[in-house]
């Protein structure tokens, strides 16, 4: 389940899996199936992270 996290006062989306934070939530969302299904992180998915 995607969390909702604010930082620096914005709200984020984190991917549970992985810990990456994203500003749409559709990006955490695919970031945590890609994540669930083969225990590491897609590029095309994390480089829409926000650092
Ligand atoms: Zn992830």
């Amino acid at each position: 389940m995607v969390q909702k996290v604010f930082r620096a006062g914005k709200a984020h989306f984190q991917c549970k899996e992985c810990g990456f934070s994203y500003k749409d939530r559709i990006w955490a969302e695919k970031c945590e199936q890609y994540c669930k299904k083969y225990h590491s992180c897609s590029l095309e998915i994390t480089k829409h992270s926000v650092s």
